[in-house]
């Protein structure tokens, strides 16, 4: 606990979205002087407004004036503000330190803290995490980069209690003693190339994870994964491992259909991998990785067993919607990379109608193409990516045009037969034409609903 890093200190705040608020009002209650700063019209930031309002904190909108920057002991950058603007700029050189909220949230717990972090799986493996820690009788909180601001929960947990974050590269670029009891690097794979310039500087964000770690601490990683193996040999900490492919020690894998651990020795067998309630091979990786660290967390192999057959998975991944006169549909609009597509193409039965587009990432289309040709009987495109995936893909399967995602539900089910799936999957960011890739998932879903209501069809949910 460093709570005198916070009291009496002045304190500015960059970015107003959700951890920016939090962490605002978390600040101000421990004793300190709090300003907050976003680059976003006043119109835009009501909500948000209303709860520094409220508690009495100060706030400018439309820009970041000198007011960031004279007498403050420290800034707390949010996620998604680039290293290199100006007052980030003015403000190294006057020598003001920059965390992130996640590094000042940390300084107010003893807890311990579980962070998960890599490029694809990462909610899902934190929310799975929550429900094994829940079926065992545990103390915990979950936030992080799953929408639940570490700020908001820090409180809330005793120093017996355990904290579950999902950490973004973007979080861990401003940490200076954060320091996760386990650390997990689920995989890395070229995300997010649009904002780290190459592979290299994401892989030293990520890494950053466990440089305070020490030989009490644990790192889990995937054996299966050359990017996450990277970690093996960085750090203090206990290695543990986790695969689907090879048997692990210390660590988890499978082994004849069936997931085991072996820890300190001991093997255990938790399920069998039929019985495991989310679906596909990087689900199975997911289930290894949170076996992995709920064996060092000492939770029974029966809670184990019970959440990973009881849970379905989380909301916009390889999601099944509705099943319209024999065609299959599913949502996987969290599928923003094209790792992601690659997943779910393999794990959704084929033939395959697939959507996607969207807002490019930079990533190379080019991978899916043997897949695509083996698995995709159509696939329509849509948004700003179009005409480089169709460049990418074009020659591999028949290629369709639509306006809109409403529209291309439709054309889907039209260039479908019965026992075919429809698949958004579309290895782009969301915003060209939505709010955020919730908003694309809603409406994927609700024209699949209005489809089967227009149509009179038999429909399955
Ligand atoms: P994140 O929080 O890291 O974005 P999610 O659990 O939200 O990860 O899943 C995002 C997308 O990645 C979904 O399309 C999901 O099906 C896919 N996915 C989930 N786990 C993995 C994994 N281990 N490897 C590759 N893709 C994955």
């Amino acid at each position: 606990m460093r709570k005198d890093r916070i009291t009496g200190k002045k304190i500015s705040i960059l970015g107003m979205a959700r951890s920016g608020v939090s962490c605002a009002i978390l600040l101000q209650r421990m004793g300190a002087e709090v300003f907050v700063s976003d680059v976003k019209k006043r119109e835009l930031l009501s909500p948000q407004i209303n709860q520094l309002e409220n508690s009495d904190i100060e706030f400018e909108t439309g820009g970041h004036t000198s007011q960031v920057i004279q007498n403050k002991d420290f800034l707390v950058v949010s996620p998604g503000i680039p290293s290199d603007i100006p007052i980030l700029i003015q403000a190294e050189n006057l020598g003001i330190p920059r965390f992130s909220e996640i590094e000042v949230a940390y300084w107010l717990t003893d807890s311990k803290i579980v962070g998960i972090t890599g490029s694809n799986g990462k909610t899902t493996t934190v929310t799975l995490l929550g429900e094994i820690l829940k079926e065992d009788k545990r103390e915990f909180q979950v936030g992080g980069n799953i929408g639940i601001p570490f700020s908001g929960i820090v409180e809330k947990v005793s120093p017996e209690g355990i904290i579950l974050l999902e950490l973004s590269s973007f979080q861990l670029e401003w940490i200076e003693e954060f320091r996760p009891y386990i650390a997990s690097v689920l995989n890395i794979t070229p995300d997010h190339l649009d904002r780290h310039p190459d592979m290299k500087s994401y892989v030293e964000a990520k890494l950053r994870i466990q440089e305070n770690q020490t030989e009490d601490d644990f790192a889990v990683l995937n054996a299966d994964d050359e990017g996450s193996l990277k970690f093996a040999t960085s750090g203090k900490s206990k290695k543990v491992f986790f695969s689907t492919k090879t048997e692990t020690e210390p660590g988890a894998f499978i082994r004849e259909g069936k997931l085991f651990t072996r820890l300190s020795g001991k093997e255990t067998e938790i399920v069998e991998v039929k019985e495991i309630g989310i679906k596909g091979p990087h689900n199975l990786s997911n289930a290894c990785a949170a076996c992995a660290i709920c064996g060092i967390l000492g939770v029974s192999a029966e809670s184990l067993r019970k959440t990973l057959t009881s849970f379905t998975g989380v909301e916009h991944r390889l999601e099944p919607v509705a099943t319209v006169s024999g065609v299959s549909f599913i949502n996987d609009s969290k599928a923003t990379n094209v790792d992601s597509v690659w997943y779910a193409l393999q794990s959704v039965t084929p033939p395959i109608i697939l959507i996607a587009g969207g807002k490019d990432k930079g990533g190379d289309f080019t991978r899916l193409r043997e897949l695509v040709h083996k698995n995709v009987k159509a696939l329509i495109l849509l948004g700003e990516a179009e005409e480089i995936i169709k460049t990418a893909l074009g020659d591999t399967t028949a290629v369709y045009h639509s306006d809109t995602l409403e529209e291309a539900v439709e054309l889907s089910y039209k260039k479908a037969s019965p026992q075919d799936t429809v698949l958004l999957s579309p290895g782009c960011a969301s915003f060209d034409m939505f709010r955020d890739y919730q908003h694309r998932g809603q409406v994927f879903k609700s024209s699949v609903r209005n489809l089967g209501q227009k149509r009179n069809a038999t429909i399955f949910i």
